[in-house]
Order: C-alpha cells, then sequence, then structure tokens
C-alpha cells in the first residue's frame, strides 16, 4: 500500500516491505516500530507480523500503474537493506524504480555498508536518491563513507533524531542534507546550535538543507507537544532540496554535460 504521509520531505510513501530490527542509537523509540505494532492491533493487512521483517511482493507494481508523477520515501516502516532482504528482492524494487520513470523514489537506510556492496560496479537507477540516516558522530558519521562510495543521482543525509553535535562533518559528495528532532513520549533533546552547526556547513558548501521539526524539544529547551514546537528555525522554514544537483549529475550520466 503506497499513501500519502505527513513527512515533509517527501509525497507518498511505499512499503514492499514492512518490519525492521534496531541496529544504532537512532533506533531506540523507533516510530515504525510503534506504529507497526499498532496497525497489527487494528488487523490492517500487511501488518500481520507486526513490525518483523516481511517482503509484500503483492505492493511491489503499485508505482507503475500511478501515473501522476510523485515522490515516494521507499519502506518508511522498514529498510531496503536490511540483511533479511533477499538481493533478488531488492533488485524486483530497483526494477520497479526503473520502470517508473515519471516518479523519484527516496531510498534512506542505516545499513550504508549493504547498500554501497550491493551498488558495487552498477549505478542506481537515475531517478533514486540514495540517503544515509546519521543520528551521532560514531554510529552515524561513518554512513556517509559508504554513501560516498556509490554513484547515485542525488546523495541525501537524515539527519533524524540528531543526538548530539556532529562537529565538522566531511559533505563532500553529498546534495542534501535533512535535520530533524525526535518525537513520542521518550524523545531525546536537540539542541539549536547542534543544527545551526550542521547548517552553516551546508551554506559554505552550498548543499541544499531541509529544517524537518523540532519534535519534542522546542528550541527553548523545553519538551511539549511536537506540533507546538513546529518547524521554524529561527524565524522561518528551511525547505531546501536538490533539484540543481538532480539534474546536474542526471544531465552529466547522459553525456549531455561535461
Ligand atoms: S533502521 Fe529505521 S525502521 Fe529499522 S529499527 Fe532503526 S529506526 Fe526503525
Amino acid at each position: 500500500m503506497s499513501t500519502k504521509t505527513s513527512i515533509e520531505w517527501t509525497e507518498q510513501t511505499w512499503n514492499p516491505t514492512v518490519g525492521c530490527s534496531k541496529v544504532s542509537d537512532g533506533c531506540a523509540n523507533c516510530y515504525a516500530e510503534v506504529m507497526a505494532r499498532r496497525l497489527k492491533a487494528m488487523r490492517v493487512r500487511g501488518y500481520e507480523n507486526g513490525f518483523h521483517l516481511t517482503l509484500l511482493p503483492r505492493r511491489l507494481d503499485e508505482p507503475i500503474r500511478r501515473k501522476q508523477p510523485t515522490i515516494y520515501f521507499v519502506n518508511s516502516m522498514s529498510d531496503v537493506f536490511h540483511e533479511r532482504i533477499p538481493d533478488r528482492y531488492i533488485l524486483d524494487i530497483l526494477a520497479v524504480i526503473r520502470q517508473s520513470p515519471q516518479h523519484t523514489f527516496q531510498i534512506l537506510t542505516k545499513r550504508a555498508e549493504r547498500m554501497a556492496e550491493f551498488f558495487q560496479g552498477q549505478s542506481p537507477p537515475h531517478n533514486a536518491w540514495l540517503g544515509v540516516t546519521v543520528e551521532n558522530r560514531t554510529q552515524g558519521l561513518p554512513r556517509l563513507e559508504y554513501l560516498r562510495r556509490i554513484s547515485s543521482c542525488v546523495r541525501f543525509v537524515s539527519v533524524e533524531p540528531l543526538l548530539e553535535d556532529l562537529g565538522v562533518v566531511n559533505l563532500t559528495g553529498i546534495h542534501w542534507v535533512i535535520v530533524g528532532g525526535e518525537s513520542g513520549p521518550k524523545a531525546r533533546p536537540m539542541k539549536r546550535e547542534w543544527i545551526l552547526n550542521i547548517k552553516s556547513q551546508c551554506d559554505a558548501q552550498k548543499i541544499a538543507f531541509f529544517f524537518k521539526q523540532w519534535g519534542c524539544w522546542g528550541a527553548d529547551g523545553r519538551k511539549r507537544a511536537k506540533k507546538l514546537n513546529g518547524r521554524l528555525l529561527d524565524g522561518r522554514t528551511w525547505d531546501s532540496v536538490p533539484l540543481q544537483a538532480m539534474c546536474f549529475d542526471a544531465l552529466t550520466q547522459k553525456g549531455l554535460m561535461a
């Protein structure tokens, strides 16, 4: 089932698998886990196994059937490069992406090593943006090195939940950075200066910067409902997307630009 989503940086979600397992600190309060358990309790089709990794091949052709150009977040309820998803099934997902040139597909993973191995010696589809999550220095930042090895039209980083100051980040080859704080009852705080540190590095290197949300901890350091904290940073929204980078790289790969 592909569905409209309230996630600010995409349009629809497409989940040809659901379920996952935790790999790093960013997973501690996983939204997908909470949702999967809830949907199982509501007996929603596809969630019979709750958060246990489940392939849903009947959902594979959904984007092909949709004609209206759409930005899809692939596997918002799972991770495309989870160790229990066979290579064959990932190839099926990529085949659908190739057969749907009217759409753009955003693939975000915490399993950056497997993603880099998977694409060794081959390029992802032109309409796939590949990204990694970076929630902290020790577990998150090394994923950037794996991402850089892939010749993707757009390489992006989701810094959510931002759990600490990331210091100086090597953003070479990165086209888009999304930053967000955590939500939910156990949300961990995010400080304004941590966000500004990343934003200033993006600005200096002309990398598109998107501020998604404060989450449950506001700019004033107080905890409250996520909606009340909103998504303004220093009085405005920051919604840049990497269109220029995408066009440049796509044209370059087609041999239309030097
Ligand atoms: S990788 Fe993503 S979906 Fe999987 S457990 Fe971690 S936060 Fe949840």
